[in-house]
């Protein structure tokens, strides 16, 4: 896991990764900036699990810092629009930087108030989601190691959840170029 995150991380100023207990890790930074950019650029996962990420301040107390929340990107689709405007691929969905609570399951719907006042249901899919429990909707663990399937006579599970919950991959605008190609005649080079 050091290793992979450190890769897919790079932080300039380099990185400390301690195994502090079951589960719980301390990274620690050099730079201020290379700690904000995995903040900013989050959710992380390593094995397909979200990883919960929160700041330590200098000089506390590692267990009272708080490991429930985690910021995802959503889409809300079925979301209500102009028929006469829907020429442009812009209306298929939003999108909204929002924090979740892993103790809560998952959100697969939300209501939105119109400006009639009248209330819509829309769905919300997760970018960047990793392995969650399709019984729960937790995240916190995989349907393998699920306490209610485990306790649930067979036959008598039902999943309310699924693959369905993963946004799908973004759609890329434009020609994706690589910053690091350059044309032709392009300035000198050296
Ligand atoms: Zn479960």
């Amino acid at each position: 896991m050091r290793t992979k995150l450190a890769d897919l991380w790079k932080p300039a100023m380099g990185i400390n990764i301690k195994d502090l207990k079951h589960g719980i890790y301390l990274f620690q930074f050099y730079h201020k900036d290379d700690m904000q950019w995995v903040l900013t650029n989050g959710p992380w996962a390593f094995d397909n699990l979200t990883l919960v990420i929160n700041i330590v301040k200098a000089g506390e107390d590692l267990i009272k810092v708080s490991l429930n929340e985690v910021e995802f990107w959503i889409q809300i689709h079925d979301l209500p629009y102009d028929t006469k405007n829907n020429s442009s691929i812009w209306h298929e969905y939003m999108r909204l930087r929002i924090k979740i609570d892993v103790r809560k399951p998952l959100k697969r719907k939300t209501k939105i108030v119109k400006k009639d006042k009248t209330e819509v249901v829309v769905t919300c899919k997760y970018e960047k989601l990793g392995d969650f429990c399709f019984i729960c909707g937790l995240l916190t663990h995989t349907e393998r190691f699920c306490n209610k399937k485990l306790e649930t006579a067979d036959g008598g599970i039902t999943r309310e959840w699924g693959k369905w919950v993963r946004a799908p991959p973004r759609r890329m605008t434009g020609n994706s170029i690589s910053k690091w190609l350059r044309a032709e005649g392009d300035g000198d080079w050296g």
